[in-house]
């Protein structure tokens, strides 16, 4: 039998359904209820077997009905209460919106946000919304001007309703609750995204498809309430009424980066993309263990997660958190934790004050993002601890040589694996002593290798349970999952019924048909994975990635995240922030990361030459490859992004990028980006700070990087074409940018000078008439360019970006004469 609280969560995530069909029939002129009832009762519900006739009547009612006053039923209260809490209002609002909502768009959540002053003025923002359209993986999902987009409902429903229709019966989504949530789920999030929640007075920039997940996993917690309780949050009292739990994964900084060995790289792909598969297992086991549906899980990505549940399920976290902790650090001795805190969501917290510059619900969000933090750092303290007795304690028995090669840990380390019947070998017979690795490190170079092909993440359900010898999967299976990657000829030959099989990275849901055999596809999910390859099949080398550059054989990492993206969710939507708009940010956020990285990969690098995307989630990425083309990858993201977002300057990218030799270890240089990155967001100037490039080393704001880019190619050109500079050229440059350095520093070190009157100070100094003097000696012919180039050095100030322009062209005509 299916518990209650699942059915008003089924209730909840199929009640406004209607408006979809509402908008695609509109010449019917009936109300949302009615199109939803009628559908639900038609096409879903007699296919739910695990649903029996109570439970089917329960949910149709409920789609019907949610709108009705003084219903005393409790699942259509619940949903009731559900719905306008969801959306954050606390009475219910009755009419249907004036105008025509089959015409209206989804207005992109992005061009409301506000931070510290700065976003985009009313006037700006009104002429963005999203097409009407099918997730694709391609640009289809960004913003365009209204003009640009046209509502086109009646083609999106049909294409939604052959999805659902193109569902084998074999299929779990129809004989198992949990697997019908994922399914639906992913539908809503392919067709239904760009679907808005209401059209009524307010904006309409909340997803259908976020605002129903939300209403689904509200119901579930809303269903423990005792009738009193009901009653009261009808009448408008405040109450607790559910809590958000927020969940971290990670790996300390050695679980990444300090691992050694050149052959080592290629587990790095496969340490970091664990680390979020890791991340989802945690966060469906606790949801499994408080017995909610996926829908409860509101977000999962960039190793975080949320979920809403149950207030009575506090004590039960507790137990959670305890074993969780305990397994990962028996299984990782503290190389890998898990932290998990809660806040308790009163009703008065998901009211929206518009107007305001803050709502309760940031408020709460910052609340357990600062536990969440506390919680971090309490507990690198004590690995910390753990870990400097370590490195004073006896070494093992073994010695040195007996140490796994890629991340030096002792045979059978560390000493809790034992406990869950574990072992840990290392590969003492490798001749070669770099082939010497742990159980764990092969297993991530598998994992790497299969997240480059896999085009199914295959999901079973088993036993917990640990045996054998430790592996990436070890302590999923521990909590009672396995996982799979799976090619499609892998998934057809080890398909069991049960299992739910997830497509990778291709928004269909349609079964996958092969060889006489249907396997049916429950949901779909991103997963980046652009990897190149050589003519083998094998992962390409750095050594390969860095000779494949134009010019100079270096490779360069880059890692870029979101600005301030805690304060942007918190406080960037002011008085108006709801749940269902938190969902709606994050999942437009993710979908950038997750799913367009690809895509900008392959269009920079259709030979699979050249980008190795080592990771992409949440709100950041991590990428190695030619350093050419990182560069390239780096201005692209960001141009993509301001794209995305609406060129909103209150949402803005940091990045930071390094320059390495061949045979500089990939961990290192993919640390070092990291500080880089760091650098770049502690950037300040004129009042601006952070959304900036620290390019090897150096700060620099993003039009900064164009200037030098222009210039770049333009200096290239003329010494590919014909000789018209000499390559000594580009040596004078940079003798000119050592001199203004030299004599910045000089100023710097003397102090008592504002950074203005430095700045004035410099700008007419000897470096001036060396650069005068070395221009006028270039060809009377480029004369004009030159004399532009000067003009933007000295009055425009971009002298501070000479050396890096100098260096730039230097290492991409490093082979040329
Ligand atoms: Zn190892």
């Amino acid at each position: 039998m299916t518990p209650n609280a699942w059915v008003v969560a089924m209730a909840g995530l199929l009640h406004d359904i209607g408006k979809f069909r509402q908008r695609a029939r509109w010449s019917e002129r009936r109300n949302h209820q009615y199109h939803g009832h009628q559908w639900v009762c038609d096409r879903i519900l007699p296919h739910l077997t695990f649903l029996d006739v109570q439970a089917r009547y329960q949910v149709a009612q409920a789609v019907l009905r949610h709108h009705e006053e003084g219903a005393y039923e409790r699942d259509l209260r619940v949903v009731r209460l559900a719905d306008g809490l969801a959306s954050g209002e606390r009475v219910r609002r009755q009419e249907e919106g004036v105008g025509d909502p089959s015409t209206e768009l989804l207005l992109p959540v992005f061009s409301y946000l506000v931070l510290d002053g700065r976003g985009l003025a009313e006037a700006d923002r009104h002429p963005w919304a999203y097409r009407t359209a099918a997730l694709q993986v391609d640009d289809s999902f960004f913003p365009v001007y209204r003009s640009a987009a046209r509502a086109d409902y009646p083609r999106l429903w049909d294409a939604f309703e052959a999805a659902w229709r193109g569902l084998p019966d074999s299929a779990p989504t129809f004989h198992d609750p949990e697997a019908f949530t994922l399914t639906w789920l992913s539908l809503l999030r392919v067709y239904a995204w760009s679907v808005p929640a209401a059209a009524y007075k307010d904006e309409p920039d909340v997803s259908l498809a976020d605002h129903l997940q939300v209403t689904g996993a509200l119901a579930a917690c809303l269903w423990e309430l005792p009738d009193q309780a009901l009653d009261a949050l009808e009448s408008d009292q405040d109450l607790p009424v559910a809590l958000l739990v927020g969940g971290d994964v990670s790996g300390i900084q050695r679980f990444l980066y300090t691992i050694s060995s050149a052959g080592a790289a290629k587990s790095l792909r496969g340490r970091s993309a664990y680390l979020n598969l890791l991340c989802d297992a945690v966060a469906d086991h606790v949801r499994r263990e408080l017995q909610l549906l996926p829908c409860n899980v509101l977000y999962s990505g960039g190793g975080h997660f949320y979920l809403l549940a149950p207030l009575s399920s506090e004590e039960r976290l507790a137990g959670l958190r305890t074993h969780v902790t305990d397994l990962l650090l028996d299984f990782f001795g503290g190389d890998v934790s898990v932290v998990l805190e809660c806040v308790e969501l009163r009703a008065s917290d998901l009211v929206p004050q518009p107007g305001a510059s803050k709502s309760p619900l940031g408020e709460r969000w910052a609340d357990l993002s600062s536990r969440l933090r506390t919680a971090k750092q309490a507990l690198l303290r004590d690995v910390a601890l753990q870990a400097s007795r370590k490195v004073f304690g006896p070494f093992g028995v073994g010695g040195r040589e007996t140490y796994c090669a890629v991340c030096h840990s002792e045979p059978h380390q560390p000493e809790g694996l034992a406990s869950r019947g574990l072992t840990r070998p290392v590969n003492l017979q490798a001749a070669e002593e770099a082939d010497r690795k742990c159980s764990l490190c092969e297993s991530f170079e598998d994992l790497s290798r299969r997240i480059a092909r896999a085009q199914y993440l295959v999901v079973r359900r088993v036993q917990p349970r640990a045996s054998g010898q430790l592996q990436w999967h070890s302590v999923l299976t521990a909590l009672g999952t396995e996982l799979w990657l799976n090619t499609e000829e892998e998934l057809l030959q080890h398909h069991r019924p049960d299992d739910w099989v997830v497509r990778l990275n291709d928004p269909r849901l349609d079964p996958v048909d092969g060889g006489g055999q249907v396997v049916p596809v429950v949901g779909f999910r991103f997963l980046p994975n652009f990897t190149p390859f050589q003519d083998d099949g094998a992962i390409r080398e750095m050594a390969d990635l860095a000779q494949a550059s134009d010019g100079a054989p270096y490779f360069a990492t880059l890692r870029m995240d979101v600005d301030s993206l805690g304060r942007l969710f918190s406080e960037g939507l002011g008085g108006r922030l709801s749940l269902s708009r938190l969902a709606t940010l994050s999942r437009s956020l993710s979908t950038f990361f997750e799913g367009y990285l690809n895509r900008i990969c392959e269009q920079l690098d259709p030979d699979r030459a050249h980008l190795y995307l080592l990771y992409s989630g949440g709100d950041d990425l991590l990428a190695v490859g030619s350093w050419d083309v990182v560069l390239g990858l780096a201005r692209t993201v960001r141009e993509e992004f301001r794209r995305y977002v609406c060129d909103n300057p209150a949402v803005t990218l940091s990045g930071g990028t390094s320059l390495h030799h061949e045979k500089f270890p990939l961990y290192q240089a993919a640390d070092q980006a990291g500080d880089l990155l760091e650098a770049a967001k502690a950037w300040r100037r004129d009042g601006r700070e952070k959304d900036a490039l620290n390019f090897w080393g150096q700060p620099v704001e993003w039009a900064d990087l164009e200037w030098a880019r222009g210039w770049h190619d333009t200096i290239r050109g003329w010494l590919r074409g014909g000789a018209q500079v000499r390559r000594a050229f580009v040596f004078k440059l940079a003798r000119i940018a050592s001199l203004y350095e030299a004599r910045s520093r000089e100023l710097a070190r003397k102090g008592l000078l504002t950074e203005d009157q430095l700045r004035r100070r410099v700008r007419y100094d000897r470096w001036l008439w060396t650069l005068v003097y070395y221009l006028a000696k270039e060809s009377a012919e480029l004369q004009p360019q030159l004399e532009r180039l000067r003009t933007e050095l000295v009055d425009q100030d971009r002298i501070r970006h000479l050396g890096l322009l100098a260096r730039w062209v230097e290492l991409s005509t490093r082979d040329e004469t």
